[in-house]
């Protein structure tokens, strides 16, 4: 894996910002609630755009998409949201401070599945959208305890729709035919927010 020789970061005052200084002066930006403060990266041209004053330069996770994404494009949402919030964090925030709102969001809804949460169809707004970010880490974490680095980079490969990784995450987490992919989420987040294990565990095979 050979990180990006040269990466420009972008520092200002908010997202809209952020994008004027690359010279977009409007970007529609995903559906949900907008702070007007966050994170983007162009992976392909080893861009870094921070428009958080909240973070400051210090906003991990659009360097993880950029020193990664050339090498493990197009790898799958799961795994490039996944490995960017378990290493960077998410809107600021630690993985090891996610985890445990996962958990709150999990029991304010407990008929939610982890099909709709990736599908984004899962209710509640923004704490959906950070519960879905957060799940990405957990399944990145989980692979990574498991099988380390070799099992990760074996995640990358599966391409496709949620449902595709879905389908697959079975065999990289290592569930038998009984147990179900919810039953799973439930309960590993369960362990790691009661647990409050490190970010970056050592490897485990
Ligand atoms: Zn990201």
């Amino acid at each position: 894996m050979t990180p990006p020789a040269h990466i420009d970061a972008y520092v200002t005052a908010s997202t809209d910002e952020a994008w004027r200084a690359v010279g977009l002066d409007f970007f529609p930006d995903g559906s949900g609630p907008d702070t007007g403060f966050g994170g983007r990266s162009i992976p392909a041209a080893g861009i870094v755009l921070i428009g958080d004053p909240r973070v400051g330069e210090d906003y991990l996770h659009e360097f993880v998409h950029v020193v990664l994404s050339p090498t493990l494009h197009p790898g799958n949402a799961v795994f490039n949201e996944g490995v960017a919030v378990w290493l960077g964090g998410h809107d600021g925030h630690p993985a090891l401070q996610m985890y445990p709102l996962l958990r709150k969001y999990q029991s304010d809804h407990p008929t939610v599945t982890i099909a709709q949460l990736l599908h984004g169809g899962a209710p509640g707004g923004s704490a959906a959208s950070d519960a879905m970010y957060t799940t990405d880490a957990l399944i990145v974490q989980a692979i990574f305890h498991r099988s380390g680095i070799p099992g990760l980079l074996r995640f990358a490969k599966v391409v496709g729709s949620s449902d595709s990784v879905l389908a697959r995450l079975p065999e990289f987490v290592g569930l038998t035919a009984k147990e179900s992919i919810d039953g799973w989420w439930r309960a590993e987040t369960e362990r790691v927010a009661s647990k409050g294990q490190s970010v970056v565990p050592p490897v485990r095979r």
